[in-house]
């Protein structure tokens, strides 16, 4: 298919030709900046039989993009409709997938990295992400989560290598309500790369809650041969999770992280000062 010409500057502008769209023209929505783009090139190979196809006609695609200028930015992008050429295809007519987005995706792919940034890196809040973006906070923690699953779980040797398991809790919601389950996660992190010096700790893992149960039942979820690798497991001083690694792995060794020993420590001293002299 022919390739579309588009405006140099806004593309520079609006670094559109790294995301393979070109500019063709822009309206000042009050609230919103809409962008119209098109497609630089199109393959028009049917997904289903891989045959060319003949274009039908076009649609208008709506994306969030990344904010322009401080405005919350879409980009309506003319998409082409192709019909199969091959009659024996039971993909009739099938709409041109874009590079910038998944088909079917509401976000262009750059403004999931730039959530992330903001949110791991920017420590901005998600109220605040999805003000700038124009969209609800439901959307914009959905993206989060979701990008955060591909990128941890998703890899499959993800996994692999864990000698020195750390295991804590952590209180993820402030407020609770009666009724509502436990404001706890447990936090399962890789420390092995921190001890071998080949990088930071990973995050493995969390699990709703803080008990014995839950540490028991992740790790009798994993594969025999994860279970055996474990030679060290470090943790706070709660003896639901020393319960849990006696009952799943009992080979290895239970170690209290550095934190909360200096914590527990301090907690005592503070329990002497209090003490009056006798
Ligand atoms: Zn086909």
């Amino acid at each position: 298919m022919q390739p579309t010409t588009g405006n140099l500057v806004a593309d520079t502008i609006c670094r559109t030709a790294e995301i393979g769209l070109t500019i063709t023209g822009a309206a000042d929505a009050g609230t919103l900046t809409i962008i119209d783009a098109a497609p630089v090139t199109v393959s028009g190979l049917c997904p289903e039989c891989g045959n060319p196809g003949k274009l039908r006609d076009h649609i208008v695609r709506t994306l969030v993009d990344l904010p322009v200028v401080g405005f919350p930015t879409r980009l309506h992008v003319r998409v082409p409709r192709v019909t199969c050429t091959d009659t024996t295809c039971d993909r009739k007519i099938f709409q041109a997938s874009l590079t910038c987005a998944d088909d079917g995706a509401k976000l262009t792919h750059r403004v999931t990295r730039w959530v992330l940034q903001r949110l791991a890196v920017d420590r901005m809040s998600v109220s605040a992400t999805a003000k700038a973006l124009g969209v609800g906070w439901e959307l914009v923690n959905q993206v989060a989560v979701d990008a955060c699953r591909k990128l941890v779980y998703d890899n499959p040797s993800h996994l692999d290598g864990v000698r020195i398991l750390g295991v804590d809790e952590h209180v993820w919601k402030h407020t609770r309500r009666p009724g509502q389950p436990s404001s706890f996660v447990t936090v399962l992190v890789d420390l092995t790369p921190l001890v071998t010096g080949a990088g930071p700790a990973r995050l493995l893992d969390m699990r709703p809650g803080r008990s014995a149960e839950v540490l028991r039942t992740w790790l009798q979820e994993r594969s025999p041969e994860f279970r055996r690798q474990v030679q060290v497991v470090t943790m706070n001083g709660f003896a639901g999770y020393a319960t849990a690694v006696d009952q799943a792995l009992p080979q290895a060794r239970k170690v209290m992280d550095p934190f909360h020993v200096v914590h527990l420590a301090a907690d005592k001293l503070d329990l002497l000062s209090a003490t009056p002299a006798t």
